[in-house]
């Protein structure tokens, strides 16, 4: 039974622990997920490196990568693009690992336009009030960053109900085991499954 890698976006509020989850599902399951690495045309932050957090590239770049249909899905994110390459996420999911986005939600809703199989997850943290601790307690940004993350938090909770599941980044150990468990029952999908089941069919008639 041939099956291919299954395509799942990640998004959530900034604060929300994505990063985090992210890095502990592929530690725990290192053969079976592939994690997407986008191009971006913003400038690398102390200790990010091109090729690892992001392909950093000039905006003619990104733009000549849109020009050669070499993204799957693109957007602009205050001020500066960001893109999902094609070929790698192809080639993983080809060679039977599930794929992972973590992009925002404009991007995650046009990979579903083109992708009607992906898996939507949405990260959150238990409650609003919750998010706003979490965003204080990094001491790292200034009271106006944290104003804009949580209005914009606003503005991504309209789109929460187009994802396919919310995931309550509550307990960092359920949270990956939900997610593991949510991306995994996606291979018994039928959609991912025509081939066999095609073969299935012919087989019974042969009996
Ligand atoms: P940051 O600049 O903080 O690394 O990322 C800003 C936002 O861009 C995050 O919400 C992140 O998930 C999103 N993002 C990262 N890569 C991509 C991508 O390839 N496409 C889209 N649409 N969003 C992305």
């Amino acid at each position: 039974m041939s099956q291919k890698g299954i395509l799942a976006v990640v998004s959530g509020f900034s604060g929300a622990g994505k990063g985090t989850l992210m890095k502990e599902l592929l530690k725990q399951h290192a053969d079976q997920y592939a994690l997407s690495i986008s191009a971006t045309t913003r400038s690398p932050r102390v200790g990010e490196e091109h090729g690892r957090e992001y392909f950093f590239v000039s905006k003619e770049e990104f733009e000549e990568m849109i020009g050669q249909d070499a993204l799957i899905e693109h957007a602009c994110y205050v001020g500066n693009y960001y893109g999902t390459p094609k070929s790698y996420v192809l080639e993983q999911m080809e060679a039977g690992r599930d794929v992972i986005l973590e992009i925002e939600i404009q991007g995650a809703l046009n990979v579903k336009k083109k992708f009607p199989d992906t898996l939507l997850l949405f990260v959150t943290p238990p409650s609003a009030g919750e998010l706003e601790r979490r965003l204080r307690g990094r001491g790292t940004e200034t009271e106006d960053v944290i104003r804009d993350r949580l209005k914009r938090a606003v503005e991504e909770a309209e789109y929460m109900d187009q994802y396919d599941y919310i995931l309550v980044n509550d307990d960092l150990d359920a949270c990956v085991a939900s997610m593991h468990e949510l991306i995994q029952s996606q291979h018994g999908k039928t959609s991912q499954n025509l081939e066999f089941i095609a073969e299935m069919k012919q087989e019974l008639k042969q009996l």
